[in-house]
């Protein structure tokens, strides 16, 4: 039998990967009234290990793209929770409750955080991405061969049944993106990368009336957090990150860990008596953005994971990945008018994401290196914890970086002691 030769398929632009930064890339383009291939290897709804907080940067850039998506999010009540700050939990056990704005009313205001199953939250943007004409969208095709051609990439999956030549090619594949490793160069650094597990609960007990998402830093878990964030109808997703190079160093299993300190932690274990596990516990890597790396090269663009964006500190990923899908969008709409995808124009594109994220990167990379020291930890969080000042302070640099950048100021904190002492 003659089997005829699938015909490629011809585009301009090809983003690889429909999670939240391909799914924003497209969504960006379809904004600038630009065509593009979206592929994905799953057939949406799909799961994503993740922790499935959605920070007020995720919520905010999504409102600028279209508020209406955001309403109908926020509609969904059955499917996320607002969550209006974060309880951070020293080693011993000392609370602090930061909220995300200073004062905050619920009743008046949308919450500057939501938790939200990314079953749901992916396929709500998948929803739009299926209503937006300009967006091809292919589910179910893995790609696994990238081809370097005259004009650009042509991409194909295993068995070459499915085809695509394209100029541009914008590689939102996530943590695993074997385009990053064997194309682009960017190999897995473990002292730039982290591992997690999760699991949903029901029942665990007492969340925060006002949704903070905890995060709880345990001596056994140094550098990382054990994380509860709430979810509606009495669920919560419940995880435990660490640094890959300490769970190396140390020989750490993590799902061990995990259900040892939800069975046996002096300060979890009794939240936890009446709890149910409701998911198999799943893990997944964190490529942090702790040491930049080149994200483009001639023809090609790498988005959220595949280009190691996530926040070292606080392992949030999501709004990095539509922030750098926006800046990828925004690129290649310069490419086309210019008719430039060298790598040398494409730099641009590195540019302007190390200016959006580069200092907040820095930032976290510090911040995550200070709190290695449990005594220090303990310290900074008994002080805050005391005095309502300087949660309103604290509370102030989720939004103000430069008011951030103080926290790894040792004069700030001089001042902060001078204040406690004498007044
Ligand atoms: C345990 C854990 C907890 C986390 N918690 C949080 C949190 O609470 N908040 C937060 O903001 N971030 C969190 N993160 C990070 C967050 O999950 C990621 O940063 C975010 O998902 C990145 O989005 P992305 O679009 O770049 O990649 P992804 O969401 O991973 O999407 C990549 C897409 O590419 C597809 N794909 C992969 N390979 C191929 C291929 N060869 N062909 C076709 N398609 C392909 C996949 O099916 C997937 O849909 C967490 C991560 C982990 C592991």
């Amino acid at each position: 039998m003659y089997i005829w030769p699938v015909q490629p398929l011809q585009t301009q632009i090809v983003i690889v990967g429909a999670g939240p930064g391909g799914a924003a890339a497209a969504l960006k383009l379809h904004a600038l009234g630009i065509p593009c291939v979206l592929i994905d290897q799953a057939v949406f709804p799909r799961d994503k290990v993740c922790g499935d907080a959605i920070s007020g940067k995720a919520a905010t850039l999504l409102n600028r793209l279209d508020p209406e998506f955001m309403a109908s999010f926020r509609e969904r009540t059955d499917q996320q929770i607002g969550a209006w700050g974060i309880q951070f939990v020293a080693p011993n056990g000392t609370a602090v409750d930061i909220p995300f704005k200073f004062p905050y009313d619920k009743d008046r205001e949308p919450a500057p955080g939501y938790v939200a199953k990314r079953l749901d939250f992916d396929q709500l943007l998948i929803e739009k991405v299926l209503s937006a004409d300009s967006i091809q969208f292919h589910q179910g095709i893995r790609i696994e061969h990238y081809e370097r051609t005259a004009l650009g990439y042509r991409i194909s999956n295993s068995d070459g049944t499915f085809i695509v030549d394209c100029t541009l090619l914008i590689l939102a594949d996530g943590a695993n993106s074997g385009f990053a490793r064997k194309e682009a160069g960017l190999e897995k650094d473990l002292r730039h990368h982290a591992g997690a597990v999760r699991a949903y609960f029901k029942n665990v007990e007492p969340l925060h009336p006002d949704n903070f998402i905890e995060l709880h830093y345990l001596k056994e878990v140094n550098p990382g957090y054990f994380w509860i964030f709430p979810l509606p109808n009495g669920y919560a997703n419940v995880g435990l990150g660490m640094r890959s190079d300490f769970i190396k160093k140390q020989k750490i299993n993590l799902r061990e860990v995990f259900l040892q300190t939800v069975k046996e932690h002096p300060l979890l274990a009794h939240r936890f008596s009446r709890a149910t596990l409701e998911s198999p516990v799943l893990g997944y890597g964190l490529p942090l953005g702790s040491r930049p790396r080149p994200i483009s090269g001639d023809h090609y663009l790498l988005v959220g994971d595949a280009g190691h964006l996530i926040d070292p500190l606080t392992g949030e990923g999501i709004g990095n990945a539509i922030y750098s899908g926006f800046i990828a969008a925004e690129q290649a709409q310069k490419c086309l008018e210019t008719d430039d995808y060298s790598a040398s124009f494409l730099k641009a594109y590195d540019q302007r994401v190390a200016r959006v994220l580069g200092s907040e990167m820095k930032l976290s990379y510090q911040l995550q290196r200070m709190l290695r020291y449990p005594w220090l930890t303990n310290t900074l969080a008994n002080w805050i914890s005391r005095h309502h000042w300087l949660v309103e302070l604290i509370s102030r640099m989720y939004t103000d970086l430069e008011l951030r950048k103080q926290l790894v100021n040792p004069l700030f904190w001089g001042r902060v002691l001078k204040k406690l002492l004498f007044s």
